[in-house]
């Protein structure tokens, strides 16, 4: 037997089925009890979240012969049932807006409007995609708006709803289809891996939810193509395999190498990643993730509802976010964000990627470099250990290079005397983030790392 993808074997058949669009269902239930349907609805979202499979729903719920009426709970029997959810009704015309969008089309369905419908109640046409319709045939459409038969109805949906005529969207009714939360698509994912009988690994749910990135039929595909690998049973391990979707401790073990100033360390972890088949894009995409969940962390609690994770990986996280500050974090994120578009477009992603890295690994070193400053400013001075900063440093970062050659000699700092540097460090950190002439060097680093984007 052919093998039919997830997303269609379990495409949602009824309004409770749907997951995570409970307020559009129910409006939409509500509207056809109280026998208030608009003529027209916009339905606006990003891919994978529910448009179409609602818009399917909603024109079974108006045609479902097994009722006298538009019902809110279509039988998914009849013959009309049957034929929508195959997209093969009659009645229920689908129209993809990008390959049909010329003004003879709309034209064209026009003049078949004003028809009244084979066999059902009314005449529904679902126009997918509708934004991609050109300015002439917006227009043609308008005129049938502005005046429709009484049997026509028009669900329209797009995954870019600004570039829909205002003049239009003023006549449809608007739904904003809002991206699904990670934790129900992971019960989807678990609902149907139990209903195909396949064996899995728990570990494995949470990481392929988010990959998935709010949209359902991107989480079902994902889960589909782990499954043509014929490995059962399967597991976080398969995910990175396959997916190229990286093992979650070994980035947080990339994220506490950066959080230690360990510059060494830092690259070996990303040798680690990549070895294992991981992207230098998802490297940037994972990283950015765990120091946006160390934020929520910093800002929020351990069991904030912001953060989808598992009990094991919250505890690792808390741990992790104690080795940054918010303000270190947020750098982190809006400089790891710009990354991501220069690594994309890079020869060299890995180069790029490492002295990025790097540069966040270093952050104290970088701001804490006395001699820097005097250079810049014309002094003799000039004490920037090169070597000191990328060598492995066991005593907590910074503290390293501002200490004299003769206490750098006994090898063994006590805890008060590293923590009291620590605080000399962060206020003179304090005072030379506001000088001029480091502004300018750091600047001009982070120009070369998103150089590109600013070409763009
Ligand atoms: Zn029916």
């Amino acid at each position: 037997m052919a093998y039919t993808v997830l997303a269609r074997k379990y495409r949602s058949q009824r309004f409770e089925e749907v997951v995570g669009q409970d307020p559009i269902a129910q409006t939409l239930k509500n509207a056809i009890k109280s026998d208030r349907v608009a003529h027209a609805y916009l339905f606006a979202g990003t891919r994978g979240v529910g448009k179409t499979t609602i818009a399917r729903i909603f024109a079974k719920a108006l045609n479902c012969q097994s009722s006298e009426g538009p019902t809110a709970e279509p039988c998914c029997k009849c013959d009309s049932c049957v034929a929508v959810n195959l997209g093969e009704d009659i009645d229920v015309i689908e129209i993809d807006g990008a390959s049909n969008n010329g003004v003879e089309e709309v034209r064209k369905l026009r003049e078949n409007a004003i028809y009244r419908p084979a066999r059902s109640r009314l005449k529904i046409y679902i126009i997918d995609e509708v934004h991609m319709l050109s300015t002439s045939a917006f227009n043609a459409l308008l005129k049938i708006l502005e005046e429709p038969p009484n049997h026509v109805k028009f669900i329209f949906a797009t995954t870019e709803p600004n570039k829909v005529l205002a003049t239009i969207q003023s006549r449809c009714q608007r739904f904003d289809f809002v991206n699904i939360n990670p934790s129900l698509i992971a019960k989807q994912l678990k609902f149907i891996l139990k209903q195909e009988k396949i064996k899995y690994e728990e570990e494995l749910i949470l990481p392929l939810a988010k990959m998935a990135n709010g949209s359902m039929r991107d989480g079902l595909s994902l889960l589909d193509r782990l499954i043509s690998a014929g490995v059962e049973p399967l597991t976080a391990g398969l995910l990175e395999e396959f997916l190229g979707c990286p093992n979650s401790e070994k980035v947080y073990n990339l994220v506490e190498r950066i959080g230690d100033n360990d510059a060494g360390e830092t690259l070996s972890a990303i040798e680690e990643l990549i070895v294992g088949g991981v992207g230098e894009v998802q490297v940037v995409d994972s990283l950015v993730d765990c120091m946006r969940d160390l934020m929520v962390l910093k800002s929020t609690s351990t069991d904030s509802e912001l953060l989808v994770l598992t009990a094991e990986q919250r505890k690792r996280a808390g741990e992790l976010a104690e080795k940054f500050d918010i303000a270190g974090l947020i750098y982190n994120i809006t400089t790891l964000e710009k990354l991501r578009w220069t690594v994309k477009n890079s020869d060299t992603p890995r180069a790029l990627l490492e002295a990025c890295l790097l540069r966040l690994a270093l952050s104290e070193h970088f701001l804490n470099v006395d001699g820097l400053i005097s250079q810049l400013k014309g002094g003799q001075e000039s004490p920037i250990k090169k070597n000191e900063a990328v060598k492995p440093d066991v005593n907590g970062g910074a503290a390293r290079g501002q200490l004299d050659s003769e206490e750098n000699g006994e090898h063994a700092f006590s805890r008060v005397k590293d923590i009291e540097t620590k605080r000399n460090n962060n206020q003179k950190r304090r005072d030379i983030v506001n000088d001029p002439a480091v502004k300018m060097v750091l600047m001009e680093f982070d120009a070369t790392i998103t150089g590109i984007e600013e070409e763009k």
